[in-house]
Protein backbone atom coordinates (compact mmCIF):
# COMPACT_ATOMS: atom_id res chain seq x y z
CA UNK A 1 0.00 0.00 0.00
CA UNK A 2 0.98 3.40 -0.98
CA UNK A 3 0.76 6.22 1.48
CA UNK A 4 1.77 9.92 0.81
CA UNK A 5 2.50 12.77 3.01
CA UNK A 6 0.78 16.06 1.67
CA UNK A 7 3.00 18.42 4.76
CA UNK A 8 1.90 22.35 4.26
CA UNK A 9 0.86 25.44 6.78
CA UNK A 10 -2.88 25.45 5.41
CA UNK A 11 -3.29 28.94 6.69
CA UNK A 12 -6.17 28.51 5.61
CA UNK A 13 -6.94 25.37 2.48
CA UNK A 14 -7.42 27.28 -0.71
CA UNK A 15 -8.84 25.72 -3.74
CA UNK A 16 -4.83 25.10 -5.04
CA UNK A 17 -4.20 22.55 -2.18
CA UNK A 18 -7.36 20.92 -2.65
CA UNK A 19 -6.56 20.32 -6.54
CA UNK A 20 -2.96 18.97 -5.35
CA UNK A 21 -4.70 16.88 -2.58
CA UNK A 22 -7.23 15.70 -5.26
CA UNK A 23 -5.01 14.50 -7.61
CA UNK A 24 -2.09 13.01 -5.07
CA UNK A 25 -5.47 10.41 -3.72
CA UNK A 26 -5.86 9.70 -7.35
CA UNK A 27 -2.21 8.05 -7.20
CA UNK A 28 -1.83 6.79 -3.83
CA UNK A 29 -3.77 4.82 -2.27
CA UNK A 30 -3.74 6.83 1.56
CA UNK A 31 -3.30 10.62 1.57
CA UNK A 32 -2.49 11.89 5.05
CA UNK A 33 -2.27 16.09 4.45
CA UNK A 34 -1.02 16.81 7.81
CA UNK A 35 -0.45 20.41 9.21
CA UNK A 36 2.94 21.58 10.42
CA UNK A 37 2.71 22.78 13.61
CA UNK A 38 5.37 25.49 13.94
CA UNK A 39 5.40 27.48 17.51
CA UNK A 40 7.72 30.04 15.30
CA UNK A 41 5.39 30.70 12.89
CA UNK A 42 2.50 33.29 13.48
CA UNK A 43 -1.21 32.00 11.79
CA UNK A 44 -4.15 33.69 11.14
CA UNK A 45 -6.05 30.33 12.10
CA UNK A 46 -5.51 28.10 14.61
CA UNK A 47 -4.11 24.44 14.89
CA UNK A 48 -7.32 23.36 15.29
CA UNK A 49 -9.32 25.83 13.59
CA UNK A 50 -6.92 24.55 10.06
CA UNK A 51 -7.59 20.73 11.15
CA UNK A 52 -11.58 21.09 10.69
CA UNK A 53 -11.10 23.12 7.85
CA UNK A 54 -8.89 20.40 6.20
CA UNK A 55 -11.24 17.84 7.20
CA UNK A 56 -14.56 19.97 5.83
CA UNK A 57 -12.42 20.24 2.59
CA UNK A 58 -11.79 16.71 2.09
CA UNK A 59 -14.62 14.74 3.41
CA UNK A 60 -15.04 13.87 -0.43
CA UNK A 61 -12.39 12.32 -0.28
CA UNK A 62 -12.13 8.87 1.31
CA UNK A 63 -8.72 7.62 1.08
CA UNK A 64 -7.50 10.70 2.47
CA UNK A 65 -6.93 11.68 6.41
CA UNK A 66 -6.29 14.88 8.07
CA UNK A 67 -3.33 14.97 10.83
CA UNK A 68 -0.98 17.46 12.82
CA UNK A 69 2.52 16.88 13.45
CA UNK A 70 5.30 18.26 15.26
CA UNK A 71 9.20 18.80 14.35
CA UNK A 72 10.73 16.92 11.16
CA UNK A 73 8.93 16.10 8.74
CA UNK A 74 11.01 12.70 7.48
CA UNK A 75 10.25 11.60 11.43
CA UNK A 76 6.84 12.18 10.92
CA UNK A 77 6.98 10.57 7.65
CA UNK A 78 8.80 7.40 9.21
CA UNK A 79 6.33 7.33 12.09
CA UNK A 80 3.62 6.96 9.68
CA UNK A 81 4.49 4.08 7.83
CA UNK A 82 4.87 6.32 4.47
CA UNK A 83 7.58 7.09 2.05
CA UNK A 84 6.85 9.74 -0.30
CA UNK A 85 6.07 13.29 0.79
CA UNK A 86 4.06 15.04 -1.93
CA UNK A 87 4.21 18.82 -2.38
CA UNK A 88 2.71 21.14 -5.11
CA UNK A 89 4.75 23.49 -7.43
CA UNK A 90 3.33 26.75 -8.54
CA UNK A 91 5.96 28.62 -10.22
CA UNK A 92 10.03 28.96 -10.62
CA UNK A 93 9.59 31.12 -7.08
CA UNK A 94 8.44 27.53 -5.34
CA UNK A 95 11.59 25.68 -6.76
CA UNK A 96 14.60 26.62 -4.88
CA UNK A 97 12.89 26.20 -1.49
CA UNK A 98 11.51 23.25 -2.63
CA UNK A 99 14.66 21.96 -4.06
CA UNK A 100 16.20 22.75 -0.75
CA UNK A 101 14.11 21.19 1.30
CA UNK A 102 14.02 18.11 -0.71
CA UNK A 103 17.25 17.76 -0.53
CA UNK A 104 17.37 18.20 2.82
CA UNK A 105 15.02 15.66 3.60
CA UNK A 106 17.17 13.36 1.74
CA UNK A 107 19.98 13.58 3.30
CA UNK A 108 18.34 13.17 6.30
CA UNK A 109 16.56 10.31 5.43
CA UNK A 110 17.28 8.58 2.06
CA UNK A 111 14.11 6.22 1.94
CA UNK A 112 12.29 9.42 2.08
CA UNK A 113 10.78 10.52 -1.63
CA UNK A 114 9.45 13.97 -2.54
CA UNK A 115 7.23 14.25 -5.40
CA UNK A 116 5.73 17.16 -7.02
CA UNK A 117 2.63 17.80 -8.81
CA UNK A 118 2.69 21.10 -10.65
CA UNK A 119 -0.25 23.23 -9.97
CA UNK A 120 -3.34 23.72 -12.45
CA UNK A 121 -3.23 26.60 -14.56
CA UNK A 122 -5.95 28.17 -12.79
CA UNK A 123 -4.50 27.68 -9.56
CA UNK A 124 -1.01 28.35 -10.02
CA UNK A 125 -1.38 32.58 -8.55
CA UNK A 126 -2.80 30.98 -5.31
CA UNK A 127 -1.95 30.90 -2.25
CA UNK A 128 -3.05 30.96 1.27
CA UNK A 129 -1.31 34.96 1.76
CA UNK A 130 -2.62 36.01 -1.22
CA UNK A 131 -5.94 35.03 -0.18
CA UNK A 132 -5.75 36.22 3.21
CA UNK A 133 -4.28 39.93 1.72
CA UNK A 134 -7.34 39.78 -0.63
CA UNK A 135 -10.29 39.00 1.45
CA UNK A 136 -8.98 41.61 4.16
CA UNK A 137 -9.03 44.54 1.83
CA UNK A 138 -12.28 43.33 0.58
CA UNK A 139 -11.81 41.61 -3.01
CA UNK A 140 -13.85 38.39 -3.83
CA UNK A 141 -11.85 35.03 -3.14
CA UNK A 142 -15.40 32.81 -2.96
CA UNK A 143 -13.90 31.24 -6.05
CA UNK A 144 -10.42 30.69 -4.74
CA UNK A 145 -11.44 28.43 -1.25
CA UNK A 146 -13.77 25.35 -0.45
CA UNK A 147 -17.65 27.05 -1.06
CA UNK A 148 -18.18 25.85 2.83
CA UNK A 149 -15.51 27.49 4.60
CA UNK A 150 -15.66 31.07 2.34
CA UNK A 151 -17.76 32.76 4.71
CA UNK A 152 -15.42 31.60 7.81
CA UNK A 153 -12.15 32.80 6.17
CA UNK A 154 -13.44 36.30 4.98
CA UNK A 155 -14.88 36.72 8.70
CA UNK A 156 -11.74 36.08 9.83
CA UNK A 157 -9.48 37.82 7.19
CA UNK A 158 -11.67 40.77 8.04
CA UNK A 159 -11.15 40.71 11.76
CA UNK A 160 -14.64 40.18 12.11
CA UNK A 161 -14.73 36.03 12.86
P1 LIG B 1 4.09 25.69 3.23
O1 LIG B 1 4.11 26.79 4.26
O2 LIG B 1 4.71 24.41 3.71
O3 LIG B 1 4.55 26.08 1.84
P2 LIG B 1 1.38 25.82 2.28
O4 LIG B 1 0.18 25.55 3.10
O5 LIG B 1 1.57 27.21 1.79
O6 LIG B 1 2.57 25.31 3.14
O7 LIG B 1 1.40 24.85 1.02
C1 LIG B 1 1.36 23.45 1.17
C2 LIG B 1 1.70 22.80 -0.18
O8 LIG B 1 0.70 23.15 -1.15
C3 LIG B 1 3.03 23.27 -0.78
O9 LIG B 1 3.61 22.18 -1.44
C4 LIG B 1 2.61 24.34 -1.75
O10 LIG B 1 3.56 24.49 -2.77
C5 LIG B 1 1.31 23.75 -2.27
N1 LIG B 1 0.42 24.76 -2.81
C6 LIG B 1 -0.02 25.89 -2.23
N2 LIG B 1 -0.85 26.58 -3.03
C7 LIG B 1 -0.92 25.85 -4.19
C8 LIG B 1 -1.58 26.03 -5.44
N3 LIG B 1 -2.31 27.12 -5.69
N4 LIG B 1 -1.44 25.08 -6.38
C9 LIG B 1 -0.65 24.01 -6.15
N5 LIG B 1 0.01 23.77 -5.00
C10 LIG B 1 -0.11 24.69 -4.04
Amino acid sequence: MTVAICPGTFDPVTNGHLDVIERAASIFDTVIVSILVNSEKRTLFTTDERLEMLRMACGHLPNVSVDHFEGLLVDYVRARGAHVVVRGLRAVSDFEYELTMALMNRKLDPTVETMYIMASQEYSFLSSSIVKEVARLGGDIRCMVPAALADRIIARCKGEG
